[in-house]
């Protein structure tokens, strides 16, 4: 006992510590020198009971009180302390989720199911829907159907028979919970039996098959605003899957997907198009009228000497931004259409055409075939 060191040493505080101090320090020297954490490390299992003794000492104001007086002396009487001894960890480790930290000490399954009657808000839904380039310029308001869990009308959401309740658990006599003994110390481990909801049914609902809940289908109506994109997610608040023990319901995700359009390609907020003209209107333009994403079809001049591949903008003719005003610009590819097949008079005066065309540009660098 002599050679004791002081508990405030050991926990790294000072004399007049608070006691949010004291049980900071010790949480950090729990953490760090966990037995369980330091297998085959004689070293820290000594730290960590040292750590162990002095908290346990110094949370307490009597003992506090009588250490302070007294020193290791006055508080002898206490040390039947050690391996057996309880602490509640849930007191020291309360703002952490005890499943994460000891997950990793006791293998998996401890505090994964939460204990008894612990709200747990549901999980979000993902549904992917495909929408056409025309509901992306338009927006639209779809109705979907979501299968989800709902709470089964038969039972009311407790899984037991009408006329029955659900009995009290007989393994954790209905806290959810088991205490164990580890080492030294005490932990708290979801109840296997009941999985942590401290009841079990003994006659279950016929409907839902003691589950508390049903999957249906859900409609649930869907505003796609003008101008999404492939890939936008529409955030539906609270209509994810149900909650845990009255936890709220988790969010439902819409992600839009555009198909392929037959003849319109999307860049950006700009739509794309190729439309075919004939070679004598390249030559000597004219008027055409082209579809548009909007449906109404768009009157456009075809200035004479037009070029293979040339594109024109027209201003507006696009999609709409997102949430703000102004549209995208259709650009209009020029495709010129070489005919395949030519009738005799056809031929004829092309040829005259070839032979003016080179005299005209007779003197010219250029060569034409
Ligand atoms: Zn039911
Ligand atoms: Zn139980």
């Amino acid at each position: 006992m002599a050679n004791k060191r002081d508990y405030y040493e050991v926990l790294g505080v000072a004399k007049d510590a608070g006691e949010d101090q004291i049980k900071q320090a010790y949480r950090k020297l729990a953490l760090k020198y966990h037995p369980d954490k330091n297998r085959g490390n004689p070293e820290a299992e000594e730290k960590f009971k040292e750590a162990t003794e002095a908290y346990e000492i110094l949370r307490d104001p009597k003992k506090r009180a009588q250490y302070d007086k007294f020193g290791h002396e006055g508080v002898a009487g206490f040390e039947g302390f050690g391996r057996g001894a309880y602490t509640d960890f849930s007191d020291i480790f309360g703002e952490f989720d005890l499943g994460d930290i000891f997950e990793g000490f006791f293998g998996s399954g401890f505090g994964k199911r939460g204990r008894a009657g612990r709200t747990r808000r549901g999980h979000d839904i993902q549904y992917d829907m495909d929408i056409t380039l025309e509901d992306a310029f338009n927006g639209k308001e779809v109705k979907i159907d979501i299968p989800r869990n709902e709470t089964c009308e038969t039972c009311g959401g407790s899984g037991a028979e009408a006329g029955t309740k659900p009995a009290v658990c007989n393994v954790c006599s209905g806290t959810g919970q088991i205490r164990r003994t580890q080492g030294f110390f005490t932990i708290a481990q979801t109840c296997y039996r009941c999985g942590g909801a401290g009841k079990m049914i003994t006659s279950p609902c016929k409907a839902c098959g003691g589950g508390g809940s049903i999957v249906k289908n859900r409609k649930i109506t869907v505003k796609v605003p003008a101008g999404v994109e492939s890939g936008s997610r529409l955030k539906i608040n609270g209509e994810g899957e149900m909650g845990e023990n009255g936890g709220p319901r988790g969010d439902l995700y819409v992600v839009l997907h555009i198909m392929k359009h037959e003849i319109f390609e999307r860049h950006g907020n700009d739509i794309i198009n190729i439309v075919d003209i004939s070679f004598p209107m390249a030559c000597l333009g004219g008027d055409i009228e082209v579809p548009t994403i909007g449906g109404k079809k768009a009157k456009m001049k075809i200035p004479p000497g037009t070029d293979n591949g040339h594109i024109f903008r027209l201003k507006g003719n696009g999609i709409p931004y997102l949430g703000s005003y102004g549209r995208g610009d259709q650009l209009v590819k020029i495709n010129i259409h070489v005919p395949k097949k030519l009738t005799p008079r056809q031929k004829e005066l092309l040829q005259e055409f070839a032979k003016l065309d080179s005299e005209a540009v007779g003197s010219s660098t250029r060569q034409f075939y």
